[in-house]
């Protein structure tokens, strides 16, 4: 079966030049068996409650502003399917959770940076499941155990986000180096999910050093815990990559299997 992943989607501009983090991407799929459709998790589409996209044919939403002119002229155009998405909303439902469908939505570049790495052809279908910031990590777990029966289907469960993700120090901090609230944050991060520690995890924010300083906004970390939460109750993790784009954020990826 499958692992699920979470993958680090970096800045857009990740797509454009050689970094160890690229490399990685590109790396992936010749790790994996071939997926019959792929659903990811972005951290760039919040929604009050669950949300899917259930496009035939995926648009490319350039959602970002001030990068290079050639990002806004690459497109993702991987195949939708309405009928994964159906399946999706089913098994949500089941699990008492609501969700809608969004039939106009297209990929954001949480989604379509990585896959476009990864998987280069766009051959694979595509759906993409939306955030819900508000109601933190023991929710958006719970949203992977409910998408736990889709691995067996051979649907590839991908959380797209950043390992840490925080944009201002980014943009404008001095760092020469990575900083220490930075490796102890990913440190702490790294073993809870190696020792599969769940309590701790879900209660990271209070608990992990400098987890608000790493995560002024959660968004980035949550799409984790869905892949986390699919890869079921005994999950194991293994880190495939870490390295550090300008200093302070991790673009740490894991996969997780049961
Ligand atoms: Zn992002």
């Amino acid at each position: 079966m499958l692992p699920t992943l979470f993958l680090s989607h970096g800045a857009p501009d990740l797509v454009l030049s050689e970094s160890p983090a690229r490399d990685f991407l590109g790396s992936l799929a010749g790790q994996l068996e071939t997926p019959q459709a792929i659903l990811i998790i972005s951290a760039h589409w919040e929604t009050p409650g669950p949300a899917v996209t259930a496009a035939e044919v995926n648009g490319t939403i350039h959602d970002f502003r001030g990068f290079p002119a050639v990002l806004y002229t690459m497109r993702y155009p991987a195949p939708g399917s309405p009928a994964l998405a159906a399946r999706i909303a089913g098994l949500l439902t089941q699990a008492g959770l609501s969700v809608t469908t969004d039939r106009q939505r297209g990929l954001d570049h949480g989604a379509w940076v990585p896959l476009l790495l990864a998987y280069p052809a766009a051959d694979i279908p595509a759906v993409q499941l939306s955030v819900q910031p508000h109601l933190g990590p023991a929710h958006h777990m719970a949203l992977g155990r409910a998408l736990a029966p889709l691995r067996e289907d051979g649907v590839l469960i991908i959380g797209s986000g950043s390992f840490t993700h925080n944009l201002s120090e980014f943009f404008h901090g001095h760092a020469e180096q990575e900083p220490q609230w930075v490796t102890a944050f990913a440190d702490w991060f790294s073993q809870a999910l190696i020792e599969n520690r769940s309590d701790d995890l879900l209660r990271y924010r209070q608990i992990a050093p400098f987890a608000e300083k790493n995560h002024p906004t959660e968004e980035h970390l949550l799409p984790l815990y869905v892949a986390l939460g699919a890869a079921g109750e005994k999950a194991h993790a293994e880190r495939l990559h870490h390295s550090t784009d300008r200093r302070v954020l991790r673009l740490d990826a894991y996969a997780f299997t049961s």
